[in-house]
């Protein structure tokens, strides 16, 4: 169960400490609570579906990490798989066993031919693009830009810092320009290879396709947005993206944050794409640093060493990292009822924030989808924000209010409005009915 303190002395000790050495004293943006205001909470550990701070207090955690942790903190198969591979060192440099396992793992359960594995998101979806350009290129037909969609999010390599979503909604209080880079030290020159779409839209990406088609190399996208807040595609957005494949682009399928979290083969097999190449991170690490991209084998094929496309990595394909990715992977595939149980605690939770905010007259809407939801602190024409400039329209100070009044209640919130939060098999119908009281609570303090 939670165990609130109102002290948060260790905490901010820390904060200060880390502020000094480090810049805003954390190590990724979000971390900071800067949206909500507060002293971010340093964890001293996590276990199942709890964290517990430097403080002593103890939250039911929905952030999972921000998302690798789908099976719970310190899941004991995880734990043992680590320990394992431990004793036969930690870093090779050179190939090993469990690197083809999980690829052969992966290959197999989202039926892509050929996977390299990276160390983070960000290098997956960088490299991903380096390929499609590369591959696309072949014999200089010129292909150089990327379309990509507001309020997505790719990671933090240059090219994909345009209208990218979340920390960046939350972190630069709207001071860049529509169509500029998203952050500062972004040359325009970079931004202006990467074209911007609203998520969707199909008419708009189809007017696009029509204008730049020849020019394009890849679209990437989120199949379902976490980081402007869970958007769902609709149908015709999906059939649109299709389309691109046809002008010769390659689809590319950033399945970072949703794959075998929406299912074994992510939201490709919940939503029936075709993607030509897909990124993945989180869960295929299983709370270690692996990313990882694949796809078409005509098209891996162009990596090196086989190809001229260059990518590397000096701890990519780690033995530690692989035996985690390894051991969630397994157990999520031994456990066939396993995605129908976190979707049935979601829905539980998604219906009980919409009653609770009801019954304190605060309007949200509720998007939901497998075990990721975001309630958006608006009242959403149809009860739903489908795209990025309906979710920036948020009461972000009301969210912000909500959040506290959640984590003083031994709730750990995602801490931005503009974010997913994340559900875990180690959340039982006792983590639920405790998240609903704090809601209800959190809710009604709001009037
Ligand atoms: N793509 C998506 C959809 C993400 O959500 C993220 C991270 O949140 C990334 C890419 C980048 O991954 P990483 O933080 O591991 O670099």
């Amino acid at each position: 169960m939670t165990q609130t303190t109102s002290s948060t002395a260790q905490s901010e000790a820390l904060f200060a400490r880390a502020r000094a050495v480090t810049p805003g004293g954390v190590n990724s943006p979000v971390r900071a609570f800067k949206s909500v205001g507060g002293t971010p909470r340093f964890i001293r550990e996590a276990h199942g579906a709890y964290l517990t701070d430097v403080d002593g207090a103890r939250y039911i955690d929905y952030i999972g990490s921000w998302g690798p942790m789908i099976l719970g903190h310190d899941h004991p198969a995880v734990r043992e798989a680590i320990s394992d591979a431990l004793q036969y060192g930690t870093s090779f440099g050179a190939p090993g066993e469990r690197e083809v396992e999980l690829a052969e793992l992966v290959t197999r359960l989202t039926g892509t031919q050929k996977v390299r594995f990276t160390s983070s998101g960000t290098e997956a979806t960088m490299s991903a693009l380096r390929l499609a350009r590369g591959f696309t290129n072949q014999g200089g037909t010129g292909r150089k830009l990327i379309v990509k969609f507001r309020g997505n999010y790719h990671g933090h390599a240059d090219g994909l810092l345009v209208e990218a979503g979340s920390g960046l909604m939350t972190n630069l209080d709207g001071a860049l320009g529509a169509s500029a880079p998203s952050s500062a030290g972004v040359p325009e020159e970079y931004a202006a290879l990467t074209l911007v779409c609203e998520y969707n839209d199909p008419a708009a990406l189809d007017t696009l396709m029509a204008e730049r088609g020849a020019e394009v190399a890849a679209v990437i996208f989120e199949p379902v947005v976490g980081n402007a807040g869970v958007l769902i595609p609709t149908p015709e957005f999906l059939a649109a993206l299709h389309r691109v494949q046809e002008a010769g682009a390659l689809l590319i399928a950033d399945e970072v944050m949703t794959g075998f979290r929406l299912s074994l083969n992510g939201a490709t097999g919940l939503l029936g794409l075709r993607p030509d190449l897909t990124c993945w991170g989180k869960i295929i690490g299983g709370g270690l640093p692996v990313g990882a991209y694949g796809g078409r084998a005509d098209v891996m094929d162009f990596v090196s060493p086989q190809g001229p496309v260059y990518q590397a990595g000096t701890l990519s394909g780690n033995p530690l990292a692989m035996a985690a990715g390894l051991a969630t992977l397994r157990t999520l595939e031994a456990d066939p009822g396993l995605y129908e149980r976190l979707e049935a605690y979601t829905v539980r939770l998604a219906d009980g924030l919409k009653e609770a905010a009801a019954e304190a007259d605060v309007p949200i809407s509720v998007n939901r989808i497998g075990s990721m939801l975001t309630p958006f602190f608006q009242d959403a024409p149809h009860g739903s924000v489908r795209n990025y400039t309906q979710a920036s329209r948020s009461d972000t100070q009301g969210f912000g209010r909500w959040f506290q009044g959640l984590l003083s209640r031994g709730i750990y919130w995602a801490p931005s409005q503009f974010e997913s939060i994340f559900v875990s098999a180690s959340h039982t119908s006792a983590e639920l009915a405790a998240t609903l009281e704090a809601a209800r609570a959190a809710f009604a303090a709001l009037n």
